[in-house]
Formats: structure tokens, C-alpha cells, sequence
């Protein structure tokens, strides 16, 4: 029996590293490194979470919505300045959960395509990392994504959108640190509560011994996804 669990076991590991090629939500569960990502912007929380990163000497992932860099050029520009990798968060933030119309990869592509224009256009870089609007990650997803040459990327944790105190939000992101960690925030609104800890969270992080890098040095991901 127990021999058949370990089979078992080792069948689904292998399972899950195949898949994980176009498809993460983690990074290696064995190097004490992490990763901050921040979606939605740029936006009204960009310049304040800018300050505290070059303070703290760290460089995040910035999801950006298409129509975010078309409406904040220079914030977007700040972010590429000073070092931070540029994602791809979609145009226009559809929730391809509930959107059911029968164009739907049609609409994932153009929807990708449209906010890379708009990053190539307004920054002069192309990236191959994208993260749907909810954490949409369905096989249309992942087939759509692969197909432009994309790895479709989520988060093992996040809470910022939740109506809880600073504090425990503090505690909950504190206590999700792990090797192999992307934490999900946001920088559209205004974000105070993660604005009024985030300093100290990357004290947290580096004072566990853990390294601050971005999502392609966590995933070790070099170029498009042609594999
Ligand atoms: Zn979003």
C-alpha cells in the first residue's frame, strides 16, 4: 500500500511539473526566494509603493492593465525606470468566469494583445507574463496564453482587496511567507493599508532569510514560452 501511495505520489509531482510550464502560482518550494507582484495599475498607491521598493532596495512585478498605462504613461515609465519587470494584466480587466459569449479565446487574445501594444508602445518592452483578471487560469486560458508565446502566472497568496484591518492584513501576508512565495497586491487604488506595511513586510521577509526577486528570476523564465 504503501509503495502505491509513493507511486502515486510521485506520478501527480510529475504531473504538476509538466503542467507548470505554462502555468505557475509558485515558484521552487526548495529556494528561500519570493516575489511581490502589484496588479491593476499603474494607478493611485504606484508612486507611494515606488518610494518604499527603492527605499528597501527591492525590485516587484507589475501586472499592468493596458488601459491603466494608456491613462498613466509616466507612472508606467517610473516603474520600468526604476528597475521593476513589466507584466501583462490584460486590457480591460474582463472576468473571464463569468464572460460567456462563444468569441471567448478569441477575446483572451485580443485582450493580451491590446495591453502589449500598449506596453510596447508607452515602454518599449515586450513581456511574456500574464496574469487574467481573477486569476482566470482554465485550460482556454492556459492554451490561449501559450499560443503568444505567454506564461500564465498566479499568486500564492493575497488579501489586500479584503475589508480587514491594516494590521491582521499585515499578519496574514506575514505569515504566508514561504520559499517559492508570489504575493499578490494591488497599486490602482489607493491601497493604504498594504502602503502603511509594506516596509515592514519586506523587513519580515528579509530578516527570515528570504530573497526579494521578480517573477522570471523566481520561475527562472529567460524568454517566450515556446516549449
Ligand atoms: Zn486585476
Amino acid at each position: 500500500m504503501k509503495k502505491i501511495l509513493v507511486i502515486l505520489y510521485i506520478c501527480f509531482f510529475n504531473l504538476s511539473i509538466a503542467q507548470s510550464k505554462t502555468f505557475y502560482a509558485d515558484g521552487s518550494r526548495f529556494d528561500k526566494k519570493v516575489a511581490l507582484t502589484f496588479d491593476d495599475g499603474p494607478g493611485k498607491a504606484t508612486e507611494k509603493i515606488l518610494e518604499i521598493l527603492q527605499e528597501k532596495k527591492v525590485k516587484a512585478t507589475f501586472f499592468m492593465l493596458g488601459i491603466s498605462v494608456a491613462s498613466n504613461p509616466d507612472l508606467a515609465k517610473a516603474i520600468l525606470s526604476e528597475g521593476h519587470e513589466i507584466a501583462n494584466h490584460t486590457y480591460g480587466h474582463v472576468n473571464f468566469y463569468s464572460y460567456e459569449n462563444e468569441d471567448k479565446s478569441l477575446k483572451m487574445e485580443q485582450e493580451i494583445l491590446k495591453a502589449e501594444d500598449i506596453i510596447k508602445n508607452t515602454l518599449g518592452v515586450k513581456t511574456f507574463l500574464v496574469r487574467f483578471p481573477n486569476g482566470y487560469a482554465r485550460e482556454d486560458a492556459i492554451s490561449t496564453s501559450k499560443k503568444l508565446g505567454y506564461y500564465v502566472i498566479n499568486w500564492s497568496f493575497g488579501t489586500d482587496w479584503k475589508d480587514i484591518l491594516a494590521s491582521q492584513m499585515y499578519l496574514k501576508y506575514k505569515k504566508a511567507i514561504t520559499s517559492g512565495a508570489i504575493f499578490l497586491m494591488h497599486d490602482l487604488f489607493k491601497n493604504e493599508k498594504v502602503i502603511s506595511f509594506l516596509g515592514d513586510f519586506i523587513d519580515d521577509i528579509k530578516n527570515e532569510g528570504y530573497e526579494i526577486v521578480t517573477i522570471s528570476e523566481l520561475l527562472d523564465i529567460k524568454g517566450p514560452n515556446v516549449k
